[in-house]
């Protein structure tokens, strides 16, 4: 059985843990050539390892990039297409949640500033270097390979709800990237682009359970979550999977929510 990326190529940001991890391996297991792009080298390494011991086609290579330089972000995208010869995915995943973001009052203006070079210049940066690559990529009709491709950038469920446990800039940050991922979308449909958002629930990677560092905290959130349970980043991986590939080709300017009910909950069920 082909794969569903076969003869295609991705780059992956927030490659070494959570969900570009998870979404490394699978885009990977569906024959796609993986970059996988994260600040933490050895985390992104070690990814690259393990898709390569167990997906002996396809190449995966890992490098170093801070999303929130764009220089970073020009030379990973050039280096994708180097490797790989054309880029068909773009995953900006990518972000950071700072312990010291919190309401209007009391974040500072030094985490906004971070946050938002992180979360929204970086998704920016990624998304311009994407389609600058995109219109360039080689025809190849017997491999169904065509010009433009597919960017997703992660979103959260946050950038469409309010919690009164507040990270103001982090809020912000994502709901800035459901926007500026409709208008992409808008302005590069007719060149098969394709742009879409991903908005994750609360999952059980670092990134949350750090946050959330006692019992008490997540206490706090699981009584809001439909399932009761936090989610699993492969569960986000099997959604961008979906973005990813032509089964999704005639969406654009979509915010697919996968948070497992959270953002249609009034009461959660006892
Ligand atoms: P994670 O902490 O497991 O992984 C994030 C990865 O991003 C890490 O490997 C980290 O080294 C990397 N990274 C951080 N800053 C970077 C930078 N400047 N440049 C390059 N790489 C950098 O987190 P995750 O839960 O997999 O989160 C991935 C995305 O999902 C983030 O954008 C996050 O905001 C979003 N999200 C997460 C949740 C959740 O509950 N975990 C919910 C909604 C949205």
């Amino acid at each position: 059985m082909p794969g569903r990326l076969q003869h295609r190529s991705a780059l992956i940001t927030g490659a070494g843990s959570g969900i570009g991890l998870e979404s490394s391996i699978l885009f990977a297991s569906e024959g796609a050539n993986v970059l996988l792009v994260d600040i933490n080298i050895e985390a992104a390494q070690k990814g690259a390892a393990i898709i390569t011991q167990r997906y002996p086609n396809v190449k995966a290579i890992a490098a170093k990039a801070d999303v929130g330089k764009e220089e970073d972000v020009k030379s990973v995208v050039d280096k994708a297409v180097k490797e790989f010869g054309r880029l068909d995915v773009m995953f900006n995943n990518a972000g950071i949640m700072h312990p010291a973001d919190d309401n209007a009052l009391n974040t500072e203006e030094r985490i906004w500033d971070l946050t938002m070079q992180i979360n929204l210049k970086g998704v920016w940066w990624g998304c311009k270097y994407a389609i600058l690559a995109m219109r360039e990529n080689p025809v190849d009709e017997a491999k169904g390979l065509h010009k433009g491709g597919s960017i997703i950038n992660t979103a959260s469920f946050v950038a469409s709800m309010g919690a009164a446990t507040p990270q103001l800039a982090y809020t912000a940050s994502k709901g800035a990237v459901l926007a500026m991922s409709r208008e992409l979308a808008m302005v590069h449909a007719r060149e098969g682009i394709r742009v879409n958002s991903i908005s994750p629930g609360p999952l059980k990677t670092p990134l949350l359970m750090d946050f959330l560092n006692t019992q008490e905290k997540r206490d706090r959130r699981l009584v809001h979550l439909p399932m009761g349970r936090f989610g699993e980043a492969v569960e986000v991986a099997k959604g961008a999977l979906f973005l990813a590939t032509d089964e999704s080709s005639y969406m654009t300017g979509f915010d697919f929510k996968v948070d497992g009910g959270l953002s249609s909950c009034y009461v959660t069920p006892v």
